[in-house]
């Protein structure tokens, strides 16, 4: 089964025209990327899948199930955004717990979901330390672990990484690559820089002015970009 599928998705604000006949698949356990310039309509595209913003026309399917009218939080998904958006008044506990207590999962199931992720993201000394408190780093990986207790089966990332300087951006990539490892879910990760897309994807969506461009492996769009601007795009030399 699918794990995503979108079907001629359009999103228009008034007479701006920014999602064009959106059609992609994305596969159970599949990291796509989806990559292009910043305007292009990735955060539309995301937001669009998460149910933050209506589309304007065709059909969003996740898991099997037709989701257009369905709220974000019955989605089944979770979004990790480039700025961390956590709780300032919460705790980093206070704010992995907040959707799973406004879910009204048992105490002891919050307890051991917010302990796996803590020990997967190397939080447990920081459960008790405020946002204000913690590097930019450690932030981000608070904002993942925000989203792992959910165990949703489609992550959305929208630039993760990009508020993180050269070392750690390596660093948290590899992290998200081994959680992608270890979790059972998909993932659809958004990025304007070729090499996170390069090294991190199964399959990556190029995007244009709202358009899909091409859609392929790493190694398909390296070596058979479908026009200059793909090639262009992803450093290869034709
Ligand atoms: P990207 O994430 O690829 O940089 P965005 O999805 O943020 O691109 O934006 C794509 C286009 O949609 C831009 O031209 C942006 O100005 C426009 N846009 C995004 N959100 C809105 C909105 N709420 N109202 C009007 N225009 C918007
Ligand atoms: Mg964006």
């Amino acid at each position: 089964m699918t794990a995503l599928t979108l079907n001629n998705v359009n999103k228009s604000f008034g007479n701006v025209h920014v999602l064009k006949d959106i059609t992609l698949e994305v596969e159970e356990g599949e990291f796509v990327v989806f990559v292009g310039p910043s305007g292009c309509g990735k955060s539309t595209l995301l937001r669009v899948i998460a149910g933050l913003e209506d589309a304007s026309s065709g059909e969003i399917n996740i898991g099997g199930q037709q989701v257009n009218l369905v709220p974000p939080s019955k989605r089944g998904i979770a979004m990790v955004f480039q700025s961390y958006a956590l709780y300032p008044h919460l705790s980093v506990r206070g704010n992995m717990t907040l959707a799973l207590k406004q879910e009204k999962q048992p105490k002891s199931e919050i307890e051991g979901r917010v302990a796996k992720a803590s020990r997967m993201l190397n939080l447990e000394p920081y459960l008790d330390r405020y946002p204000s408190e913690l590097s930019g780093g450690q932030r981000q990986r608070v904002a993942i672990g925000r989203a792992i207790v959910r165990e949703p089966k489609l992550f959305l990332f929208d630039e993760p990484l990009s508020n993180l300087d050269a070392a750690l951006r390596m660093n948290t990539r590899i992290e998200i690559a081994n959680l992608h490892r270890a979790l059972d879910a998909s993932m659809i990760y958004v990025t304007h820089d070729q090499t996170e897309a390069m090294t991190l994807a199964d399959k990556i969506v190029v995007l244009r002015d709202g358009r899909v461009e091409q859609i392929g492996s790493p190694m398909e769009l390296y070596n058979n970009p479908a026009n200059q601007f793909v090639a262009g795009f992803l450093g290869s030399p034709s």
